[in-house]
Order: C-alpha cells, then sequence, then structure tokens
C-alpha cells in the first residue's frame, strides 16, 4: 500500500530542510499541534494525529474561540507524526520556506468514531491543550468542480471554553511558542536551541539585527527550561 505520505516526501528535500523524513508510525496515540507557520503567507497548521499520521489543515486565519466563526481550513497532505515536534527555519526557496513555531500540542478525542468520521467529512472532538480546549467541529464543504484542494471550516462549539465575538483574539493573547517560550523573530533569528536550525543561513548573515538580539538573550533562559521541560514530557 502506497504511503500517504508520498506526497509529504515528494515535495520536500531533506538535504535541504530540517524537517523530518515521512514514515508512517506504528504508535496510536491522539496527539494533535498547531504550527504557526510564517511562509509566503501567514497561516497556521492544524494537524490530529490519525493511524499513524497527522492529518492536516492550513487556516490562514488561525483557530477561533467564537462559536460564530467559521475558519477556512484548507486540507493538505499527511504529516509525519514526528513533524509535530518540529519547530525552525524551513529554507527560503524550499517547500513551506519560512519559520515554524509550535503555536499549540496536547491530544485530541473524537466524540464519534475518527476514521470513519474523517472519511465523511465532519469531524466532531475535544481538545486538551496547553491552549485550545473544549469542543470542535471540522467540516468539509461540498467541492467545486476544478478545486485541487478540499475545503474545510474549523468552527469553536458552543461550551464553556467558548468566547462571545469581540472578546479577546487567543492568537494575540497567547503569541508565543508552547515548546520554548520564543517568538516567531526569535525562532526565526535561530540562536537559541540548536537541532532545527538552518545553518547555511549563517554564513551570509552571521548576526541577527541588533534589536532583534537583546530579546532573544532574554528568552534564552526561558527557553532552555521550557525545552528541557518539554523534553522530559516527552
Ligand atoms: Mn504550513
Amino acid at each position: 500500500m502506497p504511503s500517504s505520505l508520498a506526497e509529504y516526501n515528494a515535495k520536500r528535500d531533506f538535504r535541504k530542510t530540517a524537517e523530518p523524513a515521512g514514515r508512517r508510525a506504528k504508535a496510536k496515540g491522539s496527539s494533535f499541534v498547531i504550527q504557526k507557520h510564517a511562509a509566503s503567507r501567514l497561516h497556521y497548521d492544524f494537524r490530529l494525529e490519525l493511524d499513524g499520521v497527522l492529518k492536516s489543515w492550513a487556516i490562514a486565519k488561525g483557530p477561533s474561540l467564537a462559536p460564530g466563526e467559521k475558519r477556512l481550513a484548507v486540507h493538505v497532505e499527511d504529516h509525519p507524526l514526528d513533524y509535530g515536534g518540529f519547530e525552525g527555519t524551513i529554507p527560503q526557496g524550499e517547500y513551506g520556506g519560512g519559520t515554524v513555531m509550535l503555536w499549540d500540542r496536547g491530544t485530541w478525542e473524537s466524540e464519534g468514531e475518527p476514521r470513519k468520521d474523517y472519511g465523511k467529512g465532519r469531524l466532531t472532538f475535544r481538545l486538551y491543550g496547553e491552549k485550545l480546549h473544549g469542543t470542535w467541529h471540522l467540516v468539509r464543504m461540498r467541492s467545486r468542480p476544478g478545486e485541487k484542494r478540499e475545503n474545510w471550516l474549523l468552527i469553536k462549539s458552543d461550551d464553556e471554553c467558548a468566547r462571545p465575538e469581540g472578546a479577546p483574539d487567543i492568537l494575540d493573547e497567547e503569541p508565543l511558542s508552547v515548546a520554548t517560550g520564543r517568538s516567531m523573530d526569535e525562532i526565526a533569528a535561530g540562536a537559541l536551541l540548536g537541532p532545527k536550525i538552518w545553518r547555511s543561513n549563517r554564513a551570509s548573515d552571521p548576526k541577527p539585527a541588533a534589536s532583534k538580539r537583546q530579546p532573544a538573550k532574554r528568552a534564552a533562559g526561558k527557553a532552555k527550561r521550557a525545552a528541557s521541560k518539554a523534553k522530559r514530557a516527552g
């Protein structure tokens, strides 16, 4: 059976990007992750673990806690489970080139039969994240002729975790990485945590802009502590 990760692998040159190569995992967990991705356009990648891969959607506006807000979620190729730990930079010119932040992570729990509901294009689930909680819906829209991608909608259910229209936006309120406490600029500066850094950046641009250096240094202690905590948590 061809891997559902074939498209993921075909799009990437693993000699150039620090993103993990795609292999279907045996683990049958129920992780979820949201990655803030400053590619050619900023978006949030929403990923739910199912059958050893991360089912994935790209959400231009990101999730909203307001139940009336239907956020367009463009279905994209499956990603490997390892991708759920990826934070760093993808080289410019490579697929998805730009900065990737681990914006939220945790587990999800389907309220139905997840495999069947995914196939039907109608998932209802709870999120147990560090930022997002409560019940959510992902609903596939009817496709129009010629459309290459499936358009889905991510909608917050009206529960105790919802917020009314006009309430503070969780995206503004919680802008930093759940893994390292870094901002997008600090991840882009790439100075801190090592393993997922685009090294070739250093030769041509050895120092991040002066204005970014001090905040990055101040964040270093916090980021290191968060990283070791994250490591212990697995
Ligand atoms: Mn993306």
